[in-house]
């Protein structure tokens, strides 16, 4: 949709008085669509949160108290498969004196109110968990003073994309069985302004980009709290793993470590950048077997991050003692060998761990979503239970399908070029 010109507007806006806030009410707005567009996002979220509020700031309903819901991180849009892919948190929490039990979420992409997400029945057990934990409610009642998170992910409708989602959270108090919605808008969706587009952060393949928004202790679903603040850092990070062409693991004895595939591989630079951190004491076991375990503070092993704009870093993860070729402050470019792939910190397996993070901190920074400019796609893990023992199950061509500025869908085969 075209945003109309401002001074074609049919809108005014006013500052109401209530008790001691001032509130701004649009007026006179002939298309709600068209004139919130127009606004600035916080300005867009304010009125929106007003139009659903305002019934009951002038029309003296009955106070309802509701759950708190925050989302404190705005992701933007990420192609899979050629879809338009979000994800994000509810954070909820009981400030009431009663158990909440929460009955069904449902997702609407304004101005259209066209249905895009829903969450209902044993779908609750699987996204909502006690915050920090993998727990769900028991029931899916929130006590007082409990805090729960719901993992949202999914496709859009192309109608949806760079809108405004609006959230109807659907509750009872399970002692009168009432059902009470809460409604907030949030987030508005940008487009793929500031995705970054990376290049291969490896050569060749077959590599399988390990990760999955439906494992319960997976990158995607753990929280950090460092300063004060809860942060997901490996939101969107991929674990990439090299198999030979029938997804074996190793060549000869899977339990030593240099008979792994993949294991040496060079780490490229996926941009042009400055390293800003680099972290390189970690010592490796010979074994798989033989591979101590690591605390979360030290679950990175030798790093390497790369700073590549003003606000995206680019961290590698798990890196060979030794092999890091470059140090903080050091200018590389796009396609430079950084390091070798390696086995250290928190890792089952030697494997190259990439994310994107808005701040210079393994731990203490919000992962964002990141494309890669062409792969080819060689196929995919239908049961990854299996991974390292079948052969994945190929794409309907033999050489594979071509993408350009995706990210690999989970648990898929793919190869750089
Ligand atoms: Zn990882």
């Amino acid at each position: 949709m075209n945003s109309p010109k401002k001074d074609n507007l049919k809108t005014n806006f006013k500052v109401y008085s209530y008790r001691n806030l001032s509130i701004l009410v649009i007026i006179n707005s002939t298309k709600t669509g068209e004139t919130i567009n127009v606004m600035a996002p916080r300005i867009k979220r304010l009125c929106l949160e007003l139009f659903i509020l305002l019934p009951g700031i002038f029309f003296g309903q009955e106070y309802v108290q509701t759950p708190d819901v925050h989302i404190k991180h705005l992701p933007e849009i990420v192609t899979i498969n050629g879809k338009p892919t979000v994800y994000y948190e509810l954070h909820i929490a009981n400030f009431s004196d009663t158990p909440v039990k929460f009955t069904r979420l449902d997702v609407q992409g304004l101005p259209d109110s066209i249905p895009v997400f829903s969450v209902t029945g044993d779908e609750w057990q699987f996204r909502h968990k006690a915050a920090g934990t993998e727990k769900p409610l028991p029931d899916n009642v929130l006590p007082p003073g409990g805090a729960s998170v719901i993992f949202m992910e999914f496709t859009l409708p192309p109608a949806t994309k760079d809108k405004t989602l609006v959230h109807h959270l659907q509750f009872i108090h399970p002692e009168n069985a009432e059902i009470k919605t809460v409604s907030f808008a949030g987030p508005v969706l940008e487009p793929h302004k500031t995705t970054v587009v990376l290049g291969p952060p490896l050569r060749d393949g077959p590599w399988t980009a390990i990760y999955s928004p439906d494992w319960e202790r997976g990158h995607r679903r753990v929280f950090y709290t460092e300063g004060g603040k809860v942060r997901i850092p490996g939101r969107f990070a991929i674990d990439f793993m090299q198999t030979d062409s029938k997804g074996k693991l190793a060549k000869g004895d899977e339990d030593l470590v240099k008979n792994r595939y993949g294991y040496g591989a060079d780490i490229l630079a996926v941009a042009d950048g400055t390293v800003a951190s680099a972290r390189d004491d970690f010592m490796e076991s010979a074994t798989i077997s033989g591979h101590p375990r690591y605390p979360s503070g030290k679950a990175t092993g030798n790093y390497v991050s790369l700073k590549i704009s003003g606000d995206r870093y680019v961290f590698y993860e798990h890196l060979k003692p030794g092999s890091i070729r470059v140090r903080p402050g050091q200018k590389v470019k796009k396609g430079e060998v950084i390091a070798s792939l390696g086995f250290t910190g928190q890792s089952t397996d030697p494997h190259l761990h990439l994310h994107v993070a808005d701040s210079d901190s393994p731990l203490g920074a919000e992962g964002l979503p990141f494309l890669f400019e062409q792969f080819t796609l060689l196929g995919s893990y239908k049961d990854f239970s299996r991974f390292g023992e079948m052969p994945w199950t190929p794409v309907n061509r033999d050489s594979g399908q071509e993408k350009h500025r995706e990210r690999p869908a989970p648990n898929t085969v793919i190869r750089f070029h």
